[in-house]
């Protein structure tokens, strides 16, 4: 990377990651740290921990960690120049002209210029012969001159490389389309088009660039959509369809399952709806929505993986305290399908009638259960109570209230299992979430580190030294003098020491943010993880004579299992420490 040190120290000085934190995390001061809950996984007890001593954080529940730069990468969904880009912006400061020039940025460039005319192409075909099969079906679907014009729908045509022919013929290369998935490259070594005989619809995002298509078929085979995969301009997860449009219609987003939904709805006078190309519900995707809404609107088809979307949906949504209503359309209609029955009047009385999500839940519930007997009711009863114990306590005594009147059973009663539920949930809860944590470490260490779990105790020893280095930099030359980068038993950390003997050797500081550019998230994290486990620790130059032993003795059983793998000196270096270690036994 290409970016000046000094520019880099300036940038990070210019952003302390405690108040770059603080505006997406609320924390609380914790001794000379700070925690919260985690920004990038859903937790109820606070893993999240900064540390403003050195510039970093670290996530005991999911593993996330780094520098500021790392957090932004995150957190807003950037890769690293943009990151750097985005904090730049934050405190004021010009980025140097020739360092914008990246290579990735520049082929993203060229994938959104692709995008825009593969859309004027897809469009420009409805007006041509073999594009009526697209014009009629959107007819059918009862869509407007004016919503086809909106949306720029369009229609890929029935053939294996006119998109492709097209691109090539205003400057694109292959590279470009493949990277921007709107051709493939065939057996034979040619290129052809992914989008064939196919509804388009352009997926544009908040500054109203094409970053990607949906393609639908215009009869009943499969795949039923086609839509762009993960490219450097668009990701699933932190993309909602028509968002474009219903950003600026206030704070309130009506969330459908699919276009068809969403161009249907805007069509008939409500232009807040989205689609969430998905039902997956990423955290990537909540933030985008807690962004732009205070309030959201469930709307999904009525059949099973509409009602499991919603749930889905409820649960994604419920820590961030928006206000979440959940539409049910009768007669198990999709909404595209009620509207262009019933007319927006009567879809307007359904917004209006809509149940909050505990009036939902309660709801399904209820359909579940027979009411009229006994059984049916303390069945139903142990069940909601599981439900409302999640609520607050306005809601329980609310609700506990109307179940009291709709069931017969008193108040009191329902409070009380209520509560009991309460108390058992919150225990598994702590349960889960810690054997959640402690399996997630370990899968991260292993993903990162896999050799660490070969060779623990060496893999410790190099950790520690590695941390207190981080934290100590004059202790570098020291070790180095005596430890060389081969000596190291795991991948990782040899490569971290010989960046660190480089950095030294350079001038260059030592310090975790000038690390980002270098290592990836995952990576970043681990070495965070390595310099806050080492800062609690009173270190001494004998300590770490005992720590390169450690690493000395890691290298001879590494040698042991990977006796091929030797170069002379290090055998001889493996046959010196069995020596020593020998004579220590024998003494
Ligand atoms: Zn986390």
């Amino acid at each position: 990377m290409a970016l000046p040190e000094a520019f880099i120290r300036e940038l990070v000085a210019r952003n302390d990651i405690e108040s770059v934190a603080s505006s997406y995390v609320s924390m609380k001061r914790r001794g000379r740290n700070l925690v919260g809950l985690c920004p990038f996984h859903g937790e109820k007890t606070p893993s999240f921990n900064l540390y403003p001593e050195t510039e970093s954080f670290y996530c005991f529940g999911c593993g996330a960690g780094g520098d500021v730069i790392t957090f932004i990468k995150r957190i807003e969904n950037l890769d690293y120049i943009d990151a750097v880009k985005f904090l730049a912006s934050r405190a004021g400061m010009q980025l140097p002209e020739e360092q914008v020039d990246d290579k990735t940025s520049r082929l993203r460039m060229r994938i959104l210029e692709a995008n825009r005319e593969a859309a004027r192409f897809f469009h420009s075909q409805l007006s041509k012969p073999e594009g009526r099969i697209a014009l009629d079906y959107y007819r059918r679907r009862g869509y407007t001159d004016a919503t086809i014009r909106h949306f720029g729908l369009g229609y890929a045509p029935n053939a294996w490389d006119e998109l492709g022919k097209h691109l090539r013929s205003k400057g694109f290369r292959d590279e470009e389309l493949q990277a921007a998935f709107l051709t493939r490259r065939g057996r034979n070594g040619g290129s052809y088009d992914i989008f064939r005989n196919r509804a388009m619809i352009p997926i544009i995002d908040i500054r109203g660039a094409v970053i990607g298509f949906g393609g639908r078929v215009l009869d009943d085979s499969k795949p039923k959509y086609i839509n762009t995969e993960s490219t450097l301009a668009f990701s699933k997860s932190n993309t909602l369809f028509a968002l474009n449009f219903a950003k600026s219609t206030g704070r309130e987003l009506t969330l459908c399952e699919g276009y068809m939904d969403v161009i249907a709805l805007h069509q008939a006078g409500f232009p807040n709806a989205v689609a969430a190309l998905g039902t997956a519900f990423p955290e990537e995707q909540v933030r985008l929505i807690s962004r732009y809404a205070d309030k959201v609107n469930l709307i999904f088809d009525a059949d099973e993986a509409g009602q499991k979307a919603t749930r889905r949906a409820l649960d994604a949504l419920k820590p961030t305290g928006i206000e979440v209503k959940v539409i049910t359309v009768p007669d198990g209609k999709d909404p595209d399908e009620f509207i262009r029955k019933n007319g927006p009047e009567r879809f307007r009385l359904l917004l209006e009638r809509a149940s909050n999500a505990m009036e939902y839940r309660l709801m399904r519930l209820g359909d579940r259960y027979p009411l009229n007997t006994a059984d049916g009711r303390v069945n139903y009863l142990r069940e909601a109570a599981k439900v409302l114990a999640q609520s607050s306590a306005v809601e329980q005594d609310i609700y506990a209230g109307r179940l009291s009147q709709e069931l017969s059973v008193s108040k009191d009663a329902i409070l009380q299992q209520i509560r009991q539920a309460a108390g058992r949930r919150e225990k598994q809860q702590k349960r889960q979430e810690l054997s959640r944590a402690v399996k997630q470490d370990m899968t991260i260490l292993r993903r990162v580190n896999p050799e660490a779990e070969t060779f623990p105790r060496a893999a410790s020893a190099e950790e520690t030294l590695l941390g207190v280095m981080i934290l100590h930099p004059d202790l570098i030359p020291k070790v180095a003098a005596v430890l060389s980068a081969d000596q190291f038993v795991t991948s990782l950390n040899r490569d971290l020491y010989a960046y660190l003997l480089q950095r030294q050797s350079q001038g260059l500081l030592i310090e975790l943010p000038f690390f980002a550019a270098d290592f990836d998230e995952a990576s970043m994290a681990y070495i965070t993880r390595m310099v806050q486990a080492a800062k609690d620790r009173a270190f001494t130059w004998e300590d770490a004579e005992k720590y390169i032993a450690i690493i000395r003795e890691g290298q001879v059983l590494r040698g042991m299992k990977q006796p091929e793998s030797l170069q002379n000196d290090q055998i001889e270096d493996i046959l010196r420490v069995m020596r020593d270690r020998k004579n220590k036994k024998d003494i």
